[in-house]
């Protein structure tokens, strides 16, 4: 759905409806979140859930993910010495940006290659995503960028979204006679004009952030680069993991990691070998 064609059946409507929308959620804005700023990239959001609901948050569909899949919990052996190690580093960068987040990593032995990081600090990582980083640096590049989306706060902000789109789209609909099938099309059509940009741009911000992140934990930030040529090459044709999701091209998402660059090179002090 474009831009234009949202706008048109906006105007369509009684404006009374979508001045009414804009100025409760202009309200709510104000009353039921809290202005803050993201980490490295310092954008200014509306959060309506405090650190500590998202751990909540975080922690039920955790608890949730190691019920169902116990059976493929790695907890020894090289791999899992390896995501532990690199993620206690990246976890402790993170930290510092959010002290309240309760951090954890869990490996599973999954083919998919693959990684997420739930709001407030919990971390899954797929085995299948091992061949591909081959090592500390490029594993420090997935977990950089999955806690990244934790730190910046991405759900807590796509859940406030998408509450004000409900609101919003209850006074339109409302605005003329409302039906529950009239107020499901306004709310896709203010949603669908407004989730894949916003996606997009919270994709990109949490390869920003990680970059930056991994630089800081001791790893050489130049190796996101490599790694990103070997995910896009053992991707091909299949179905994008989480964080090669929504990016418009791997090349465009490459080239902007190489801008970031010299920003991540100074906070880079190498590490001791461990
Ligand atoms: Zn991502």
């Amino acid at each position: 759905m474009s831009k234009k064609r949202v706008l048109g059946f906006l105007l369509a409507r009684p404006l009374i409806a979508v001045v009414i929308a804009v100025l409760v959620v202009g309200v709510l804005v104000m009353v039921q979140t809290h202005k803050q700023t993201t980490p490295v990239t310092e954008r200014t959001q509306h959060i309506g859930l405090s650190d500590a609901q998202q751990v909540q948050l975080g922690n039920q569909q955790y608890e949730k993910t190691l019920r169902q899949d116990r059976a493929a919990i790695i907890s020894s052996g090289p791999q899992y010495a390896e995501v532990q190690r690199v993620a206690k580093r990246i976890e402790a960068v993170a930290g510092r940006d959010k002290p309240a987040f309760r951090w954890r990593v869990t490996l599973l032995r999954k083919n998919e290659a693959n990684a997420y990081c739930l709001p407030g600090g919990k971390i899954v990582v797929y085995t299948g995503i091992l061949p591909v980083t081959r090592n500390d640096a490029a594993l420090a590049t997935v977990l950089g960028h999955e806690v990244a989306h934790a730190t910046a706060e991405h759900a807590a902000e796509r859940i406030e979204r998408e509450h004000l789109t409900k609101v919003a789209a209850a006074i339109i609909a409302g605005g003329v006679a409302f039906t529950p099938r009239q107020y499901v099309r306004v709310f896709a059509l203010l949603g669908a004009a407004d989730s894949l940009p916003f996606s997009r741009a919270q994709e990109s911000e949490a390869d920003h952030i990680g970059l930056v992140y991994m630089a800081r934990a001791g790893y050489d930030p130049r190796e996101a680069v490599a790694f990103w040529k070997r995910m896009r090459r053992a991707s091909k044709g299949q179905e994008p993991p989480e964080f090669a999701s929504d990016h418009p091209s791997d090349e465009h998402r490459i080239e902007r990691i190489q801008q970031w660059l010299p920003e991540a090179e100074r906070a880079y002090k190498p590490a001791r070998a461990d």
